[in-house]
């Protein structure tokens, strides 16, 4: 496969866009390094870079594009709001039509805001958590990751995962020393926190299926017993659903665990491709948010119409039938077949997966916690990566990053990723 218009855009990029990509994730840093391959046009399950190489695309965007690219009524639902008016910085019927869709998809929230990214979304929970208890301190589980405003860079899944310690330059340690870092599904950790600090925290901040350091599940009773405790201390539970909502099934992870969180902050899927974040929960506690309340929230771009017509749209894909199903069953398909071939070359792997997204994370021992997947090996990683690459298959740039499906893929493209995967494994 040749890149060559790819490397020169990077080489370009680089002079004008700091470190040439608009997010460090998409740069090729933690797999060797090289020109990120540069994106012309995606079409359901496939996009094709500006060399004309297709591929068959697990990023999904970091995990938005759940329909697959340019799906038809999404597209219908961006024009319409091209041609009629982007934005308005008024009411409008869609923002009304769009916050009833999510709340009865997800029951927990009695009231909704829209802003504009996974990171406004999460950031405003906690200031309403703030307001509402009176309280500063923050919990959160090592290797999850939040957004980038100052506090929840801590331990977000790179760097030092300890106490109190900023990922980021820029970060005051004061701010670090407001959150409280405990390591997912250890309920031992989470109790001597919370003995120690549990009457100062505000909330719980929680992605109730880590998406972050690929795709952990909590163990068998490990939540219930981290809402129990924050009931009981008087601290706010906060579902970070930014990743999860819409991606397993209709609605939100919580009800699929059985579980009502106090809020939830949502992002990604809900946009139907473009930017989008939105916050809900309980009343009492949403009616702290201004105009009610004495929390300020506010945002031009927030609940703009394409963004809404975009949701609503991916909504109504999302309701037909039988399409979890499926994603859970090629899933299944992807996942055995990894592990079959991973045996078959004799390279060491371990895999995670809950229906349509997976982590194949190099190394022996089943992932439970942050500290875990950053045992895996990043160096194979990377080769693995780049080998997949060749073969017109692209993950993410990261050993961290999951696989999404989308309704798009279908089970030949499954086993074409798997020729992909023997090719690959044969190589490392
Ligand atoms: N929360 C979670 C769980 C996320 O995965 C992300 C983004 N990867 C965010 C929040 C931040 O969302 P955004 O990038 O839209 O600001």
């Amino acid at each position: 496969m040749k890149y060559t218009n790819s490397e020169a855009l990077y080489e370009e990029a680089q002079q004008h866009i700091v470190g040439g990509v608009n997010s460090p994730s998409r740069s090729y840093r933690a797999v060797g390094g090289g020109a990120p391959v540069a994106m012309e046009r995606g079409e359901g399950a496939y996009f094709y870079d500006i060399d004309g190489n297709r591929y068959i695309d697990y990023l999904a965007a970091y995990g938005p594009i759940v329909t697959g690219h340019a799906h038809p009524h999404i597209a219908k639902a961006i024009t319409n709001a091209a041609v009629t008016g982007t934005l308005f910085g008024t009411a409008t019927t869609h923002e009304v039509t769009f916050a009833k869709m999510l709340k009865e998809a997800i029951p927990s929230m009695d009231k909704v805001r829209f802003n504009n990214s996974g990171t406004e979304a999460v950031m405003t929970t906690i200031r309403v958590a703030r307001a509402y208890t009176g309280r500063t301190k923050v919990m959160k589980f090592a290797g999850c990751y939040h957004g980038h405003f100052d506090l929840v860079l801590v331990a977000a899944g790179s760097g030092p995962a300890t106490l109190g310690t900023p990922d980021s330059a820029g970060v005051t340690k004061e701010t670090a020393e407001e959150v409280i870092t405990i390591p997912f599904n250890n309920p031992d950790a989470f109790k001597k926190a919370m003995e120690k600090w549990g009457h100062e925290v505000a909330a719980i901040l929680i992605e109730p299926i880590v998406g972050n350091f690929g795709i952990v599940e909590p163990n068998q009773g490990f939540l219930e017993y981290v809402h129990k405790l924050a009931k009981e201390y008087g601290a706010l539970t906060i579902h970070d659903e930014v990743i999860t909502a819409f991606r397993f099934h209709y609605g939100a992870a919580h009800t699929l665990l059985g579980l009502t969180p106090d809020l939830t902050a949502l992002g990604k899927v809900i946009g139907g491709g473009l930017p989008i974040g939105a916050y809900g929960g309980r009343k009492d506690i949403m009616e702290t948010v201004a105009p009610l309340g004495p929390a300020y929230q506010a945002g031009t771009m927030a609940g703009n119409p394409a963004s809404m017509q975009a949701g609503i749209a991916c909504l109504e894909v999302l309701q037909t039938p039988g399409i979890y199903e499926e994603m859970d069953r090629l899933g299944q398909l992807l996942e055995d077949g990894i592990n079959t071939l991973a045996q078959k070359h004799n390279v060491t792997i371990s895999t995670n997966r809950v229906k349509g997204a997976l982590a194949v994370y190099f190394t022996n021992e089943k992932v439970e916690n942050y500290e875990q997947a950053e045992n895996s090996d990043g160096e194979i990683f990377g080769r693995f990566f780049k080998l997949m690459l060749s073969q017109g298959v692209n993950l993410a740039p990261s050993r961290y990053e999951a696989w999404f499906l989308t309704i798009a893929h279908t089970e030949e493209d499954i086993n074409t990723t798997l020729q992909a995967v023997d090719f690959a494994f044969a190589q490392l």
